[in-house]
């Protein structure tokens, strides 16, 4: 037995002494250390060499190169530590290796086929340059206005109470997704490759820590810029944006979707509606195109099916509140980034969670049309303003919704529209308890013990906030189950429930409550032979990375049929 043990050990040190003299290699290790020691470079060389001796590995300093892969912040159990995963390459240079590729994207040739792309968000743009990697010419159309023009539109909704219907948070070049927070982590880790994403972004500009953080954000100061060298490189390519044209109906032909019909206005003024063919049409509308949907009820009511969504309000706290209590009163020390937090609770069957949280960030107006008021969120890429915010939602189930929006659906019908109408009514109910685009709001402890608020802490939503009984008019199934679920966060975050931390109303379009059918292989909507629903207004992505890998597997089926077409 003896004899046996010692000739492994001969072997194993016989194995490591081979690795450590001839491997040129590359292997993962992390290594766990004080935010502080961050760019200590020595200290992280040692401590990654000590990991590697622990793999039984063996190499000189000076032979060992780390590449930072991904990062993250454990803030568990009172103490905070940074843990860094690297590439450690060993006698090998990582330069070669590391080459980031980027998809091959082709010019379009004068007679390629045009493929009609609806929208211009994240489905819509990821989706066009996986189109010209198939030599196809994308027509992107869009009812919004490029992204200089949208800036004033946008502005206009906080200084003047202004929703333009057309150019506002989520209509316009880039979608949603231009103002947006632009945080980049997804958990639909199943329907894609995350990493082409991610790196596509940082070839258009985004910087290079989106490609090792663990919670990757560009920032919404740094989006426009990087939408707008995406739309150069897909306009170099051959492809063709059509701002200020919104998509009004569809053209058949025998069964079959040709085209669509656009009405496009100049300068305020309409032009008559016009035909554009394609050999497919891309729906990549996102979940606020409420005239989409109707537009399909009309059309193909069997195209449509009710699906879950959520409806609830944003929550702000000071962002000091929620660094002290997430970073255990340690930040300023270890110089963090501003803290997050993400909190779930099951109430009544339903779940209650936090969504899109916003450390350091602003609550935004993000109404589509007048008499609305919508709330989201969003942040700088240094997340420093004076405020952390969150959506707090609850799921709804179709069979939550009112039965008297089901028998207005059912009237129109089409059943799978009821949540559609309720989050209408709930953002019109909204502007009527607030005062133009001032949003209504409530202290947080007021809501909980249902009493008035007399004053509201400062908050981040420029439009303003006025005070109103959220706890009174929100829908008992959602303001209730808000109730419970944030007492039950306060047991996991002591001091979420706190003097300061204020709830604005309403957070309607986490997701859309409608969903877009499509068949499993072709993709296309089955009732609109042709058509095919792509992003988060069809409901099979929600967010920006997922969106965008919606945009590119559909247009890669679509780049499939027309070829097989050919
Ligand atoms: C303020 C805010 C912050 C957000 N923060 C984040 C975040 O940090 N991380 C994240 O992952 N997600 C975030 N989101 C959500 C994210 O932006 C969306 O999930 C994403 O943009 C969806 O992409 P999409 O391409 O499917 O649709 P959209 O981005 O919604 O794009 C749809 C486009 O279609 C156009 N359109 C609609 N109807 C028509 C028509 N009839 N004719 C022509 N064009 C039409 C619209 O103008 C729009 O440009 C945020 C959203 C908002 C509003």
């Amino acid at each position: 037995m003896d004899v046996i043990q010692s000739f492994t050990e001969s072997a194993a040190v016989f194995v490591q002494t081979l690795l450590c003299y001839t491997a040129r290699m590359v292997t993962e290790l992390t290594v766990i250390i004080r935010p502080q020691d961050e760019h200590n470079m020595t200290l992280i060389k040692h401590k990654a060499s000590d990991e590697l001796v622990r793999k039984g590995i063996r190499c000189k300093l000076g032979e060992l190169t780390l590449v930072q892969i991904k990062k993250s912040i454990d803030a568990r159990h009172g103490q905070v530590k940074l843990c860094i995963r690297y590439k450690a390459y060993i006698g090998e240079n990582p330069e070669a290796a590391e080459q980031e590729a980027v998809p091959q994207w082709k010019a379009a040739a004068p007679d390629a086929p045009r493929v009609i792309i609806v929208g211009s968000g994240p489905a819509g743009l990821f989706g066009a340059l996986r189109l010209l990697e198939s030599g196809i010419r994308p027509v992107i159309i869009e009812r919004g206005k490029e992204t200089p023009r949208r800036k004033q539109d946008i502005a206009a909704i906080s200084t003047k109470g202004i929703v333009d219907a057309d150019s506002n948070y989520c209509f316009g070049e880039g979608g949603a997704g231009t103002f947006s927070d632009g945080k980049l982590y997804t958990r639909s880790n199943k329907r894609g490759d995350i990493g082409r994403i991610l790196r596509i972004f940082h070839y258009f500009g985004a910087d290079k820590s989106i490609l090792t953080d663990a919670h990757p954000h560009i920032g919404t100061d740094r989006l426009p810029a990087i939408v707008n060298a995406m739309r150069a490189k897909i306009t170099e390519l051959g492809g063709e944006f059509r701002f200020n044209t919104r998509c009004t109906g569809f053209v058949m032909q025998n069964g079959f979707l040709t085209g669509v019909t656009v009405r496009s206005s100049a300068d305020g003024a309409d032009v008559a509606e016009q035909t554009i063919s394609g050999s497919a049409v891309v729906l990549a509308t996102g979940h606020s195109a409420t005239d989409i949907y109707e537009l399909i009820a009309r059309t193909a009511p069997g195209a449509l099916e009710a699906k879950t969504f959520a409806a609830g309000v944003r929550a702000e706290h000071p962002r000091e509140l929620i660094d002290a209590i997430q970073y255990h009163g340690k930040k300023d020390a270890a110089r963090l980034p501003a803290a997050e937090y993400r909190l779930t609770a099951q109430i009544d069957g339903r779940g209650v969670y936090s969504f899109c949280m916003c450390p350091g960030g602003f609550i935004v107006p993000s109404a589509t049309g007048p008499e609305q008021i919508v709330v989201n969120g969003m942040s700088s890429a240094a997340r420093n303003s004076r405020w952390s915010n969150a959506a707090i939602v609850v799921e709804i189930r179709p069979e939550d919704i009112p039965q008297t929006y089901r028998d207005q659906a059912a009237a129109l019908g089409c059943p799978a529209l009821a949540g559609l109408l309720f989050r209408t009514e709930l953002e019109r109910q909204t502007f009527r308890h607030g005062n133009g685009q001032a949003a209504p709001a409530q202290r947080l402890t007021d809501f909980l013990t249902h009493r008035s608020s007399e004053d509201l802490p400062d908050t981040s939503y420029t439009p303003g906030v006025t005070p109103s009984r959220l706890d009174e008019w929100l829908p008992p199934f959602i303001a209730d189950r808000l109730a419970a679920g944030i007492q039950e966060f306060n047991k996991n975050m002591k001091g979420f429930v706190a003097p300061d931390a204020l709830l604005v109303a309403s957070e309607t379009r986490t997701s859309t409550p409608v969903r877009i059918l499509r068949d499993k292989e072709t993709l296309q909507s089955p009732a609109l032979p042709n058509l095919y629903p792509a992003g988060e207004g069809s409901g099979y992505s929600g967010g920006i990375v997922s969106s965008a890998m919606d945009g590119e597997h559909v247009c890669k089926a679509v780049a499939e049929a027309v070829a097989a077409a050919r």
